[in-house]
């Protein structure tokens, strides 16, 4: 189990390793969705493996390689086989193996962001916020930037900018209440039920995630949170998983809103370039009509009213 007292870090900057504009999906209106690096969850289906470690790396484009092997000079960085280099991963700083690669087919996974350059970053897009959208914080897991999370959500309170999270609530009860006040919209991922598999899954016991869900959807800011579960083929889309979450949810309340989201078999590619194994059958695709309506019926079943359908 990962340790709990890593977490959240304590940083004057964030490692951001993307910044997606005009985004659709991670909340209302047109956003601007801040990706940050590092994760305590080790889902075998990550969406984006890219931000799992908190730490900056190199990642390597194949398709921008000119194979002329110039990285080979850096043996210390790199190992060069099959005609490509494999990063030693030991190391933390690769900063003239990557001045060194003529095509950029060598960078860092990230950019460190101080509080007010992301807060500039953000305002680029001010003016689609007038219009219902906002920022969204995603990652990774945004809990674990501590103190420069809280500090940017205070900025863009000032600013009168609209914030959302996608969390886990992975991270101690005391910094998700410092944090609450400062979200207009929280969703949250309930992967999976059982806490065996929950474990086998994701890397990490499920009981401090319910607790934390428990307390979130008892309290007053109940009305901003979203509780997700990813639909995974024969992981978390099983009858069993969807009517254990959804009864339990509709225990702790009725008005509970509740999305099921389809699996996304497109993120598989991305784990070689982060050289990282893929942990779900290739073969799967996304759900059909007829497949994602069994689910929503099964949850409809439990009496839970507020299903999300997109
Ligand atoms: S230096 Fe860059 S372009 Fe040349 S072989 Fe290495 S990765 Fe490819």
């Amino acid at each position: 189990m990962r340790l709990l007292k890593e977490l959240p870090m304590k940083t004057s900057k964030a490692l951001v390793f993307d910044i997606k504009r005009f985004a659709i999906h991670d909340g209302h209106g047109l956003r601007t969705t801040v990706f940050f690096k590092g994760c305590p969850l080790r889902c075998r289906w990550c969406q984006n493996p890219e931000g799992l470690s908190k730490r900056q790396r190199p990642v390597y484009f194949e398709k921008t390689c000119v194979h002329c092997q110039r990285c080979r000079d850096f043996s210390d960085l790199v190992i060069y086989t099959h005609d490509r280099p494999y990063f030693n991963y030991a190391k933390t700083d690769y900063t003239d193996l990557i001045k060194a690669c003529p095509s950029g087919a060598i960078s860092y996974d990230s950019q460190p962001y101080s509080v007010e350059e992301l807060i500039d970053k953000i305002k680029e897009d001010e003016v689609f916020f007038k219009y219902g959208g906002g920022v969204t914080f995603s990652g990774g897991e945004p809990l674990m930037q501590g103190d420069f999370l809280l500090e940017v959500l205070k900025r863009c309170q000032e600013e009168g900018i609209h914030t959302a999270i996608e969390t886990t609530l992975y991270a101690p009860l005391e910094f998700i209440k410092q944090v609450l006040p400062y979200l207009d919209l929280v969703y949250v991922d309930l992967k999976e039920f059982d806490e065996k598999k929950h474990q086998e899954y994701t890397g990490v016991s499920s009981k401090m995630i319910k607790e934390h869900i428990q307390y979130i959807l008892e309290s007053t800011h109940r009305d901003k949170v979203i509780i997700r579960t990813p639909l995974i083929p024969s992981m978390t889309a099983t009858d069993d998983n969807i009517k254990d979450i959804a009864n339990y949810l509709v225990h702790i309340d009725p008005e509970v809103k509740y999305e099921l989201l389809n699996y996304n078999p497109l993120a598989s590619a991305k784990y070689e370039l982060v050289d990282l194994q893929y942990g779900v059958d290739r073969q799967y695709k996304m759900f059909n009509k007829k497949q994602m309506q069994h689910f929503y019926d099964i949850v409809y079943q439990t009496g839970l009213k507020n299903l999300i359908i997109e």
